[in-house]
């Protein structure tokens, strides 16, 4: 299952990446219209009222983040791959690549070296990922969105 999000809704499309889910971003109306003409089975989370021509469209009511995965909860729940979460950039959208310890020592800070052993890579932006590096906040949202 693939999503794209309209203007609304960033941060959800965030939450959805660290989900391990392929979910686009659409910064502009020109952008959804791409979206739609090119890639047309994303399924599109809008905060809009009205018809769309994607081919499953789902309408998001709340302004917030928490809210707004608890009503697409159903939906993305059983469609979550337990090796996909924390899978992507939650940038880029792009699926992170193991990285070797030695080759991330600079990306890093020393703490954070140190005290962990597994990294991983956005090819794209070449931010580093590794366990504990997204909040705890975050964390806890997803552990909600998965109970
Ligand atoms: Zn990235």
């Amino acid at each position: 299952m693939r999503f794209v999000c309209d203007q609304m809704l960033g941060k959800l499309a965030k939450y959805l990446r660290i989900l391990g889910f392929d979910a686009a971003y659409a910064a502009s109306r020109a952008a959804l219209d791409r979206y739609r003409t090119h890639e047309g089975d994303r399924v599109l989370l809008t905060r809009r009222k009205g018809a769309s021509r994607f081919a499953k469209t789902v309408h998001i009511n709340s302004e917030i983040t928490r809210e707004q995965l608890r009503e697409i909860k159903a939906l993305v729940k059983p469609a979550v791959s337990a090796n996909a979460v924390f899978g992507r950039c939650i940038e880029c959208n792009v699926e992170l690549i193991e990285a070797d310890k030695m080759d991330i020592e600079p990306l890093v800070p020393e703490f954070v070296y140190h005290h962990y052993t597994r990294f991983k890579i956005c090819p794209s932006c070449k931010r580093v990922y590794w366990e504990g590096s997204h909040t705890s906040g975050m964390t806890a949202l997803l552990e909600e969105m998965l109970s």
